[in-house]
């Protein structure tokens, strides 16, 4: 099979792959993107139909093009996203290859060999920034396969006409529970379960309090001070409007996390049994980063480890926009461009 060489491969072509784009293409490197999908926007294509962004257009912009306001919504929608990030990667004409999957990146003496089911590519440097919406989490509780109802996580939630008149435990008290729950707070007899009580943030903070949250943090740490604690010192929950709205209406009620799992139901602590008919877990993710295990890199909690965005272990290797461990807010729309700035500097000095 033919090898192509480029100064840089990227792999995944969401977001994070087009900040990581912009900011190369300005340091004049040559590059490819490699994408999964067939079609662009990455993980927007699969949410669920009312998810709605929890900040507005003019805080959810990539680098160089500020996102454009959604007529009638304050807060876009995924459908707005993708459109956005479709014209973003076409205006700017972006190489990315799709869809191509990569199933491992090796050393291959100076170069990196990152081989996929459309080829292979010699780099001398790779920006992973592959998501984490391909890799659900579900927690190990006891009697989950013996479930005989629905099981489904956030991936596959899709509307609450799947699931009309039907007993639903929702489990997760972050973002995606919270506005998965009020989804189906008016057509489905719903049990919420959290770990803890549900923490609102303030209604009046949204994805622009967070982001300046975060930066803050990230402030506070380069400068030696004390931790501010970022985002998670305000709360869990954005409070979007669809998730206000129903908690006003003392809809989202959550009961703590039941002990076990049954054919018809959920056990509570006291032995008290609720049948259910389908159970959605909304209990995150975790990177997505099997096609680098080739190069046994070690890092905590399925991470690896990283100074800013750079692999510790491997300078080769960027990662970007998997969690605030890749950069403050990195894995939102309006937090990766930073990161993805100084990934395609320190790639563009390594390479020359
Ligand atoms: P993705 O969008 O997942 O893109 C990664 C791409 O890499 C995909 O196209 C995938 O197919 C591809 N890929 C994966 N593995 C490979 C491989 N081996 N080879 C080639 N390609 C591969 N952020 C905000 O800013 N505002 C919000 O309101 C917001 N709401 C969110 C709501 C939910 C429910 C979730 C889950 C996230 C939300 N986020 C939000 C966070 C974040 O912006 C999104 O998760 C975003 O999709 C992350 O972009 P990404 O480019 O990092 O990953």
């Amino acid at each position: 099979m033919t090898e192509r060489h480029v100064d840089v491969v990227v792999i995944g072509g969401g977001q994070a792959g087009l900040a990581a784009s912009f900011h190369l293409r300005r340091q004049g490197l040559d590059f490819v993107v490699l994408d999964a999908q067939s079609t662009p926007g990455g993980a927007w294509q699969h949410t669920w139909d009312s998810l709605h962004l929890f900040s507005p257009a003019a805080f959810s912009s990539l680098p160089g093009r500020p996102m454009p306001v959604q007529v009638g919504e304050i807060y876009p929608d995924a459908r707005h996203v993708v459109e956005y990030v479709t014209e973003y990667e076409q205006r700017y004409a972006m190489p990315i290859v799709r869809p191509v999957r990569v199933r491992g990146v090796h050393r291959d003496g100076a170069f990196l060999r990152v081989e996929s089911d459309g080829g292979v590519w010699r780099a001398r440097a790779v920006i992973s920034a592959t998501g984490t919406w391909w890799r659900p989490f579900l927690p190990a509780v006891a009697g989950r396969t013996a479930f005989a109802g629905r099981q489904l996580h956030t991936v596959e939630y899709r509307s609450p006409a799947d699931f009309a008149g039907q007993r639903v435990v929702v489990v997760g008290g972050g973002n995606s529970g919270a506005q998965i729950a009020a989804d189906l707070a008016y057509d489905t007899e719903l049990t919420w379960v959290t770990q803890r009580p549900p923490r609102f943030l303030p209604d009046d903070i949204d994805g622009r309090a967070l982001f300046d949250a975060a930066t803050a943090r990230r402030r506070a740490l380069d400068a030696g001070r004390t931790d501010t604690g970022g985002v998670a010192s305000l709360g869990d929950i954005v409070a979007v409007p669809p998730v206000r709205e129903a908690r006003d209406a003392g809809l989202l009620k959550a009961s703590p996390m039941f002990t076990r799992i049954e054919r018809d139901g959920v056990v509570w602590a006291d032995g008290t049994h609720t049948a259910a008919d389908a159970i959605i877990w909304c209990t995150g993710f975790r990177p997505a980063l099997s096609h680098l295990a080739p190069l046994q890199l070690r890092g905590t909690r399925g991470h690896i480890a990283t100074v800013g965005t750079r692999a510790a272990d491997e300078p080769r290797l960027h990662l970007l926009g998997y969690g605030d461990w890749t950069g403050p807010a990195s894995a939102t729309l309006i937090g990766v461009g930073r990161p993805a700035r100084e990934a395609a500097r320190e790639v563009a000095a390594l390479v020359r």
